[in-house]
């Protein structure tokens, strides 16, 4: 079979079934389009999935982070902690309400930020710590949550890509027994639970809610039948009803999803177990089956042997997609980019997430795969590198 007969594997695919298209066309001809019932549906839902939590919907994970840094009162000459590798998203949104980002490095081998490091990145300017859960995988909030709370810091946990993610048995985002502070996860197309753009925020009391649901539109509060009342800047965040119904039928399959992931990463490590891969120096993720909710499957590929054979990732890559592979790019360090180095960040600065960045792949990971497709991804990797470093 020639290359171009094996249909091609993208890194990621969203599963629609007919009951959310049929829910989608039962939103659009009930009168009612955007945020309604289905939001409010959505936001009940997932306010018991979280133990009771306050939980408001917005129109994707990017303003929900933004609106979190709102609620904790971040402004200009505040600091907030975090992680360069991420989806730039989650620095750009502390520069957004004008703070400033205080990267601090990896962990290498969770690819987290390494809480070893926060207390000496912490200026009495610092007003929170923005962790990102990278794949889904955790930090250890234990820990987190102690240094938080030693220097009275707030916590706005970027969980963008961990909904269905537990620490010690407690769920990501839920407080109990857990310290858990602002928690902001996103249905963007590629997560595993999506409503096309999307997102929501856990927070801790009534007020904060109330302060979402202004900053989500203008600021608007609505009192009686014709009252209305604006007291703070608000922006247009708000989730539309057709996103919602989507977002309500993903989310009744959590469990399922989150099982299938599970399997088929359990599938990656058998296979690479089979391969010559790691002794040439492939980095695997962490084999961690209790916590994560398996959003990505990343390696960490030997980038030093590559280079010194004239190659790189963009290499690695192309000879995947010459296979019909696609793999995915999660994620450049955010301190290389333009606007940051121009902001006087440095990549150099941490070392670690330096190297990852340069040198980290997504392979294909998503609930349609099958056990075989998981093996051919391998395979292609194995031949990938093998033929880069001869
Ligand atoms: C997806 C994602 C975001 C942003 O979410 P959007 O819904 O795309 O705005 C932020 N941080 C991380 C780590 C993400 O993966």
């Amino acid at each position: 079979m020639s290359n171009s007969q094996i249909p091609f594997l993208p890194f990621t695919k969203p599963t629609i079934d007919e009951a959310t298209i049929a829910a989608v066309g039962e939103v659009l001809r009930s009168g009612w389009i955007t945020t309604g019932p289905k939001n409010a549906q959505l936001e009940k839902t997932l306010s018991d999935y979280f133990g009771g939590r306050p939980v408001r919907c917005f129109a994707n994970g990017t303003a929900t982070m933004e609106i979190a840094l709102r609620i904790a009162g971040i402004g200009p000459g505040d600091e907030v902690i975090t992680s360069p590798i991420s989806w730039v998203s989650t620095s750009n949104v502390i520069l957004t309400v004008g703070a400033k980002p205080v990267f601090v490095d990896i962990d290498p081998v969770t690819r987290n930020i390494d809480l070893n490091l926060i207390e000496q990145a912490i200026t009495p300017a610092t007003k929170a710590i923005m962790p990102v859960y990278l794949a889904g995988l955790p930090v250890d909030m234990g820990y987190l949550y102690r240094i938080a709370d030693k220097y009275h810091l707030r916590v706005i946990e970027d969980a963008a890509q961990a909904l269905g993610s537990s620490w010690q048995g407690n769920r990501i985002g839920a407080a109990s027994p857990l310290r858990s502070d602002l928690v902001s996860f996103s249905f963007q197309a590629n997560k595993n639970i999506t409503s096309i753009e999307g997102g929501c925020l856990v927070m801790n009391t009534e007020e904060e809610a109330i302060l979402a649901s202004k900053y989500r539109l203008q600021g608007v509060t609505r009192t009686g039948l014709d009252g209305m009342e604006v007291d703070v800047l608000g922006g247009k965040h708000n989730l539309t009803d057709v996103n919602a119904v989507i977002g309500l039928h993903q989310f009744a399959k959590i469990v399922e999803v989150t099982a299938i992931r599970h399997e088929l990463a359990k599938h990656y490590f058998a296979s690479f177990a089979k391969t010559s891969l790691v002794a040439l120096g492939l980095q695997l993720p962490v084999a961690d089956f209790a916590n994560s909710n398996w959003h990505m499957f990343q390696v960490v590929l030997p980038i030093e042997s590559l280079e010194n054979k004239g190659s790189n990732r963009a290499d690695i890559m192309q000879k995947m997609k010459d296979q019909q592979i696609g793999c995915g790019l999660h994620y450049p360090i955010i301190t290389q980019f333009t606007l940051y180095r121009e902001l006087g960040y440095d990549p150099a600065s941490t070392p670690h997430a330096k190297r990852v960045g340069k040198a980290i792949l997504t392979l294909p990971l998503f609930a349609q795969m099958t056990n075989a497709d998981v093996e051919r991804v391998v395979v292609s990797l194995e031949n990938a590198l093998l033929s880069a470093l001869k």
